[in-house]
């Protein structure tokens, strides 16, 4: 059984600041993103997630999306580079876009892959060959590209899979319990238990999210965050966290740390738009435009 888990709240958040961007510092100081998702279906996705890795304070940011909504993506994020990748008939990307993502891989400080993506199969498979890549790169895995731990293509031998490199995976409690074959409702009863066992059995991050959210590291450190409201259960809402924790990592926090203060800092986000507009209904988009403000009232 794991230790009892350290309470993310104000006090322990200032006591661990997130690294200082120098004041003269450049774009690429403040760190480099590239998100790796969307599909013709879920364009939405690396849409949030994008926007909230930039209100996390990332300098740069570069997406690769599915050609087909290429062009819709870079319309609505200006800021950002889009690379539009070929697509398989089933919604994922063709194996070449291994390829175009190497170069680029050199040169990000952060990756996120996942939001809106649809195929399991060819998701794994791509991120089966871009990990060796990011070596020396914080890399979180979110929704289907977390699926590279079932990779059906390992060998009895290659199980249970190990990430080899920092990795941060935040699975929902219905994911976990796909990614370790438990019944959801034994993960809900021990969640603690299964956080702690998946971050050392497959060398991650884990934040297992929730109401109330376990983030558990393979060194076997294990805090919880509590906070929040209901509203935060809305379709993009985990996309928007994912892109929180990739800003973070991008600027330099380490991907515990920016495991703890996304959680935070996105069940914030919930709470001051609750205030403002109401508990229900308040939309995923809307989250991370609280986060500049948020993350100076903490520090
Ligand atoms: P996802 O299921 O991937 O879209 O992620 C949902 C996000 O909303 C996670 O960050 C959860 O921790 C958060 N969340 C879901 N339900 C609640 C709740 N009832 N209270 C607080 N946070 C929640
Ligand atoms: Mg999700």
């Amino acid at each position: 059984t794991p230790a009892s888990p350290t309470t993310v709240d104000d006090a322990f958040l200032r006591a661990w600041a997130l690294p200082a961007t120098p004041s003269d510092g450049d774009k690429e100081a403040r760190g480099h993103v590239l998100i790796l998702g969307g599909s013709a279906e879920m364009p939405g996705a690396v849409i949030l997630a994008a926007t909230a890795a930039l209100r996390a304070g990332a300098g740069k940011l570069t997406i690769a999306t599915g050609a087909s909504v290429a062009k819709l993506v870079a319309l609505a994020i200006p800021e950002a580079r889009v690379i539009g990748l070929r697509e398989n008939k089933d919604g994922g990307f063709t194996r070449d876009a291994t390829a175009e993502l190497n170069p680029l891989a050199d040169r990000v400080n952060a990756v996120l892959i996942g939001p809106g993506m649809q195929d399991e199969a060819s998701t794994a498979a791509l991120v089966r060959a871009l990990l060796p890549r990011l070596d020396g790169t914080s890399v979180v895995l979110d929704a289907c590209a977390m699926g590279i731990i079932l990779n059906p293509d390992l060998a009895p031998q290659q199980r249970p899979f190990r990430f080899e490199l920092p990795v941060v995976v935040t699975p929902h409690a219905g994911e976990i319990a796909h990614l370790t074959g438990t019944p959801k409702q034994e993960i809900l009863a021990q969640p603690e238990m299964h956080a702690a066992r998946a971050a050392e059995q497959w060398n991650a991050v884990v934040a297992l999210k929730g109401a109330r959210t376990l983030i558990a590291s393979p060194a076997r450190s294990i805090w919880q965050h509590e906070g929040g409201n209901i509203g935060l259960a809305i379709s993009g809402s985990g996309d928007t966290l994912a892109g929180i924790i990739a800003g973070l990592a991008a600027r330099g926090a380490t991907l515990e740390q920016a495991a703890c203060w996304g959680v935070a800092l996105h069940a914030r986000a919930g709470d001051k738009l609750a205030e403002r507009l109401g508990t229900l209904g308040y939309l995923a988009r809307e989250l991370p435009d609280e986060i500049p403000a948020l993350m100076e009232s903490i520090a």
